[in-house]
């Protein structure tokens, strides 16, 4: 060891990543990040990839935990000079037949919109206001969190319990009667690979429903490469740094003990008390640690790993904003195309069997409503994507802008004129999103499936699913770990807890 090797690694410079960092740093850690790419951010970040003056989020861009996640709060990202900007509606759920569900942080808004459903809405959302602050820190905390679930109350945890013991299908039947609020619920479920027929699905929609009423979806001013400004600003006030273009290859353990890490020159880089890993699971277990470290099961499952679907992302610059035909949709910070429950149970099957679905399930984002900064004045940016296989027969070459054509089309058929307001347009096939983050293994953008299978305790693997690895000092705080997607630094900042309680 030398005086000059910092306290901590941290390999990959994503939100998970700069948070556990910014936690270390605070505790007195002296931390470096090491990123593969040329900047950090990891999904977060933000990029003109049409035309000049159009600033397109290239993962990661709406952020209902920006705002509530207690893992961010601590670390004040506003104070770090990150603004947050609203649409009037949190997500739209128009269908051709000219009906929209839609969900608004005003619960008088989303109950109107909700029609004959609106009681049932009211109630979902008077319960949540009760609840939803002890609801976050025990959904976000290491598992088993048996304080945060002890507050949060036995008969609240009852009434989640049977929420997740539905399908998306069944909950959204038995709670709502018209169709167009039975989507809501199984469509927001798809932003991952939860299929409206799944059984145990209904929670990760009904959490996310929550989550656009209560945080919101929200969007940084400037994009969301923003976020990743300020939580770099808070590593680095602290004395912690940053290198770029430094891909780890291999993590080295000594005395049983997780100790350097090996870049793709050959550099060896010394850690004094820890390594935080912000990567995928398999390629930590499979790639950079030695077989002879990784018990021969954690292979085994590491093999067998299942990612989520992949992601066919796609950005334009317009003319002006979609012309959508129902007003909410032209409001809202995230519109939804999944026209009925039937429509995104058919949408599941054919990606599940390996096939470009025919009418794609979308989510689309308009960020420049919220935030004009993102494009020239009176132009708007737009972002969407659907799910897919994470591999097509033939390749994405030979079916990327034929794929993306179908996009345009599902867009043009709930706001008729679209494409004649476009200027220019950015396509992402899933291998692409893997070029640009190592993490987006086939083009998942959720760190592993999101499946029941896949999550708590069995989140990456049993039974090192509290952060630890099988190597001393090696921890792993990317969204393959609990709680999984979504901007909210928790992976990162359990990861980074886990250091600390070690090393006192
Ligand atoms: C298209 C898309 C849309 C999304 N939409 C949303 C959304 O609207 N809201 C939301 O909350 N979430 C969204 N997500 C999910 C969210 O972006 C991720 O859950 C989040 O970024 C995970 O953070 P992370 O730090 O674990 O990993 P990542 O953000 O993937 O960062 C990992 C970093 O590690 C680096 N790295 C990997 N391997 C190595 C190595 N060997 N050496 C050095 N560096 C390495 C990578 O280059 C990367 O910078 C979206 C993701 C995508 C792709």
């Amino acid at each position: 060891m030398q005086s000059g090797d910092p306290d901590a690694i941290v390999v990959g410079a994503g939100p998970n990543g700069l948070t556990a960092a910014a936690y270390l740093a605070r505790a007195g850690f002296s931390v470096l990040v090491l990123e593969a790419e040329q900047e950090p951010g990891g999904a977060v970040r933000t990029r003109e990839v049409t035309l000049p003056g159009f600033h397109h989020d290239l993962g990661a861009a709406f952020f209902p935990f920006g705002q509530t996640s207690p893992a961010l709060l601590p670390l004040d990202l506003p104070g770090a000079g990150l603004v947050w900007r609203h649409a009037p509606i949190d997500s739209a759920h128009p269908a051709p037949d000219g009906t929209c569900a839609s969900i608004a942080r005003d619960v008088d808004a989303t109950a109107r919109s909700l029609g004959e459903d609106g009681p049932a809405w009211r109630r979902i959302a008077g319960w949540h206001a009760a609840t939803r602050e002890r609801l976050l820190n025990a959904l976000l905390a290491t598992p088993p969190a048996l304080g945060a679930l002890l507050r949060f109350g036995p008969l609240n945890l009852l009434r989640l319990a049977q929420v997740a013991l539905s399908s998306g299908r069944g909950f959204s039947t038995r709670t709502f009667r018209t169709e167009a609020a039975r989507r809501v619920i199984p469509g927001l479920a798809l932003h991952t690979d939860v299929g409206p027929e799944d059984p145990c699905g209904a929670i990760v929609g009904f959490m996310l429903t929550l989550l656009a009423s209560s945080g919101g979806f929200a969007v940084p001013e400037g994009g969301a490469g923003a976020i990743t400004r300020a939580l770099l600003r808070r590593v680095e006030e602290r004395g912690g740094s940053l290198r770029c273009g430094a891909r780890v290859e291999q993590i080295i353990a000594r005395q049983g003990r997780a100790a350097a890490v090996r870049l793709a020159d050959g550099e060896e880089i010394r850690a004094r008390r820890a390594i935080v890993a912000d990567v995928a699971a398999p390629t930590l277990y499979l790639r950079l640690l030695a077989a002879e470290l990784v018990p021969a099961r954690v292979q085994r499952a590491m093999r067998r790993f299942r990612q989520g679907f992949g992601t066919f992302k796609m950005d334009w610059a317009l003319d002006g904003p979609a012309p959508w035909s129902h007003e909410d949709a032209a409001r809202a910070a995230v519109v939804h195309a999944g026209d009925s429950l039937d429509d995104l149970a058919e949408f599941t099957r054919q990606v599940r069997a390996g096939a470009l679905p025919e009418h794609p399930y979308l989510v689309i984002g308009q960020q420049s409503l919220a935030d004009p900064t993102r494009a020239p004045a009176g132009r708007h940016t737009l972002w969407a994507y659907s799910r897919v296989p994470s591999s097509i027969d033939g390749g994405w070459a030979s079916s990327r802008e034929r794929f993306a054509d179908r996009i345009e089309a599902r867009i043009e058929e709930l706001a008729p004129g679209f494409r004649q307001r476009i200027l220019a347009r950015k396509i992402w096939a899933p291998d692409d999103l893997e070029a640009m983050d190592a993490n987006l293994i086939g083009g998942d953008l959720g760190g592993g499936s999101a499946d029941i299978r896949h999550q708590l305790f069995f989140r990456p693997v049993f039974p090192y699913f509290r952060y630890r690895t099988p190597v001393r000092g090696l921890y792993l705080g990317s969204s393959y770990a609990h709680p999984g997607a979504g901007v909210h630094g928790a992976c990162g900042r359990n990861a980074a807890l886990a250091v600390l309680e070690d090393e006192g």
